[in-house]
């Protein structure tokens, strides 16, 4: 009997957890990525912060899947999808497929500003990790030589757009990179020029949190020093300054854009109707409705659980990845479909040192004890030993001797190059 080709676009959290549930399953599984790595997106702020390496929250995903004999991996990168002649193409190639999962993620969304696209800094890739490290290490130096107090103010400034957990978990870090770490080796800079600044549209931190954690999460922050600002809404950036849409301008010359992100190009264009963020609508079997042979899952997918769309979180991805499976699954033993059940494990947010707040299966922690809970679930959840072990080291490090172990300016040529945002 002719085996049953699954084509998987997407090596992160959704499309590798399809393939490896394949595994067992008489079907060739072809696993498409344009890089060559799983990427641990929830730690790429600390590739940012000078805390971690970035080989550290990445893994070759051949390394990943060698033991699996059903799989074959291909580093390209998908241009279109053709539903109807089921083929995908890729770096030239037309891949056929007998059924399709599409977990191709999310980019950062600047919402057409042109200007926020060009002066402000995402972070969605390792790429944009290390741009955003080597720009704020490269503005202090320049602060050094800077003898205009109003622009050493701005290059020492910065500021977060987006209080989700992106910008908060960022601001934080940010903060004690910049108040416990650049401090000690830049002396000859005024502590009081540095500035942190969380703008938020909304009226609260952390939408997905409850709100007394967000408060928690809040006040966490201002202890820091960091300036948490509500209803700010960004109308431009340009490279020394944040002008909001009252006209208030923010003199800084570091803007991180955390604020926005929505389903990849290749989603978008798939001809299927679009929920929020470009994202695809599937139905409750994830499948789409005019193919029930293409599965969408993760950030690319569009799905509303009890009037509310499902957030793009990592668990969200997991959990859509084993149901898609289970599916492609049943219709090779002939069986009936299954629908989507999604089981809400909470959510947590680190501020920095000693400081998260966690609502876990309903219960709430804050301080210590959620810091705790956070460290613990984001080790477990790194793949590979070698990095749990790499990782684990330098949080001991810095937890010690309060220090950053990665402050080097790898090319600063590219600092304000992003690679995955779009205008
Ligand atoms: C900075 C940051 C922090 C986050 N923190 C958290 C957190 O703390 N907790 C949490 O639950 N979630 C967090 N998330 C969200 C979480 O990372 C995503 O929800 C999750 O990665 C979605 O999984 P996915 O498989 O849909 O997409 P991804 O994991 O993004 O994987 C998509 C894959 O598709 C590949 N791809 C895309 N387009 C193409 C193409 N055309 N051709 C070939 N390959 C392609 C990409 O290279 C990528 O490997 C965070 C995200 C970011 C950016």
């Amino acid at each position: 009997m002719h085996e049953k080709t699954v084509v998987v676009i997407g090596g992160g959290f959704g499309g590798l957890r399809v393939a490896k549930m394949l595994a067992a399953t008489p079907v060739r599984v072809l696993l498409i990525d344009r890089r060559n790595y799983h990427l641990f997106q929830p730690l790429l702020y600390q590739v940012a912060s000078a805390g971690l390496e970035p080989e550290e929250i990445a893994q070759p995903v051949r390394a990943i899947l060698r033991r699996q004999k059903n799989v074959e991996f291909r580093l390209a990168e998908v241009s279109s999808i053709d539903l109807d002649r089921r083929v995908v193409r890729a770096n030239g190639m037309a891949i056929g497929y007998d059924f399709l999962v599409v977990a191709a993620g999310a980019e950062t969304d600047t919402f057409g500003n042109a200007s926020i696209a060009e002066a402000s800094l995402g972070l969605k890739s390792l790429q944009d990790a290390v741009a955003i490290r080597n720009h704020i290490l490269g503005q202090f130096e320049r602060a050094v030589l800077q003898a205009d107090t109003e622009r050493r103010r701005s290059l020492l400034s910065i500021v977060i757009v987006g209080g989700g957990p992106t910008g908060v978990e960022m601001a934080g870090a940010l903060s004690e990179l910049v108040r416990l770490v650049l401090t000690r080796d830049y002396p000859g800079l005024h502590p009081e020029d540095i500035h942190v600044t969380l703008l938020e549209a909304q009226d609260r931190l952390l939408p997905g949190l409850p709100a007394d954690l967000a408060a928690a999460a809040q006040a966490g922050l201002e202890r820091k020093g960091v300036e948490v600002r509500y209803g700010a809404q960004v109308e431009r950036c340009e490279p020394d300054r944040v002008i909001l849409k009252t006209g208030e301008i923010l003199m800084a010359s570091t803007a991180i854009w955390a604020a926005g992100a929505r389903a990849v190009d290749i989603v978008r264009n798939l001809g299927a109707p679009l929920g929020s963020r470009g994202r695809v609508k599937v139905e409750p079997d994830l499948s789409l409705a005019s193919h029930p042979e293409v599965y969408v899952v993760g950030d690319a997918a569009y799905l509303e659980v009890g009037g509310r769309a499902l957030p793009m979180m990592a668990p969200v991805a997991i959990q859509m990845a084993n149901t898609a499976a289970d599916n492609i699954r049943r219709k090779v033993d002939g069986r009936p479909s299954k629908a989507f059940r999604y089981r809400d494990p909470g959510g947590l947010a680190t501020i920095g040192r000693n400081a998260a707040v966690a609502y876990v299966h309903g219960l709430k922690f804050r301080g210590f004890a959620a810091w705790v809970v956070w460290l613990v679930v984001h080790l477990i959840q790194l793949i590979g030993f070698r990095n749990r072990l790499l990782v684990l080291v330098n949080w001991a490090w810095d937890y010690l001797f309060y220090d950053r172990a990665v402050r080097l300016i790898t090319s600063p040529d590219d600092e304000k190059r992003t690679s995955s945002r779009s205008a």
